[in-house]
């Protein structure tokens, strides 16, 4: 029998926007410095407040321990900073005092009651529903699996189960924004698994949650985005189709194809406006490459569906 093929959400939403993108990014490994740091914020922030809403979620609200999750909080965002990618950033609402401002005041309004979050038992029922793993074939491929993770499953909000996705943002989201999170891999996929593997949970869709911060402040804005089933399924089957169609293509070219109406925000535009020939030695003097762990091969090392990552068994 054949091993799966595992690949993230994010690393097929990167396929789609453009595939000589992807293969700089994902496959090669190259990255502008600011990617780096832009990067690193999300990544911490994410780990903050996930473990500020652990710690509540196991030790109950009251006013001590709300400030010991913020500390703890603070310790796992802040963790080696001094050597990370963030600490060199040049984006002023990107620093690693931003980042602390936003996990404090994170727990600060959570425990003020100005981010009400009501999160459920994770699926697999080994603690809060908090970082919660997934996978589901893809509906058009299903010698592929999808995988990811939610940053909460179940969250409740009135008589309705979601999913939490969290974002971090140097501006203000608005509808258009929440739109095409709608109509993007990871909101598809994970509410499709989430449907798929716990029916039980009757997931409406997707709370959107965003965290944006500048020089003197962090504020959050939130948008409920109710997925309709036939939609979720037409999506995920348009998805299939295309990553199937980008494999073939590499195999028959050899190359991953460009798409060049992707172009408007994309950092590695004076590479590929450059001949082939001088595209390698182009990334080597201006962009940063750091060895390739595929992070779906990352993911999956500790990977279970329906169970925490954060506590995980
Ligand atoms: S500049 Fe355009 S074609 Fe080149 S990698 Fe970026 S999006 Fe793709």
């Amino acid at each position: 029998m054949t091993q799966p093929v595992y690949i993230s959400a994010s690393s097929i939403e990167r396929i789609m926007s453009c595939g000589r993108r992807d293969d700089f990014e994902r496959v090669q490994g190259w990255a502008t410095p600011d990617a780096n740091w832009d990067l690193d914020f999300g990544r911490r922030y994410h780990a903050g407040v996930a473990v500020v809403d652990q710690f509540i979620a196991k030790a109950g609200a009251s006013p001590a321990s709300w400030h010991q999750a913020g500390r703890l909080g603070l310790t796992v965002a802040l963790d080696n900073v001094a050597a990370s990618p963030l600490y060199q950033s040049t984006d002023k609402a990107k620093r690693p005092y931003t980042l602390a401002r936003a996990i404090a005041w994170y727990a600060a309004a959570r425990e003020e009651g100005k981010l009400p979050l009501e999160i459920g038992e994770a699926p697999a029922g080994n603690g809060p529903g908090l970082e919660v793993a997934w996978a589901v074939p893809l509906p058009e491929w299903p010698e592929v699996m999808a995988v990811g993770v939610a940053d909460a499953l179940p969250v409740r909000v009135g008589n309705a189960n979601y999913i939490l996705e969290r974002k971090t943002s140097g501006s203000a989201p608005g509808e258009s924004y929440y739109r095409k999170m709608a109509l993007g891999p990871q909101v598809t996929l994970s509410t499709l698994a989430a449907r798929t593997l716990w029916p039980e949970l009757d997931i409406a869709g997707v709370l959107v949650e965003v965290c944006q911060t500048g020089v003197g402040y962090a504020r959050w804005h939130r948008s409920v985005i109710d997925l309709d089933p036939d939609a979720v399924t037409e999506q995920a089957g348009w998805l299939s189709w295309w990553l199937r169609r980008h494999t073939e293509w590499v195999e028959t070219l050899g190359v991953a194809p460009p798409n060049f109406a992707s172009c408007m925000l994309c950092p590695f535009k004076p590479i590929c406006t450059a001949p082939p020939r001088m595209r390698q030695a182009l990334l080597k003097s201006a962009y940063v490459q750091t060895p390739q762990v595929p992070r779906d091969i990352v993911a999956l090392a500790r990977f279970k569906p329906g169970f925490s990552t954060l506590g995980a068994p």
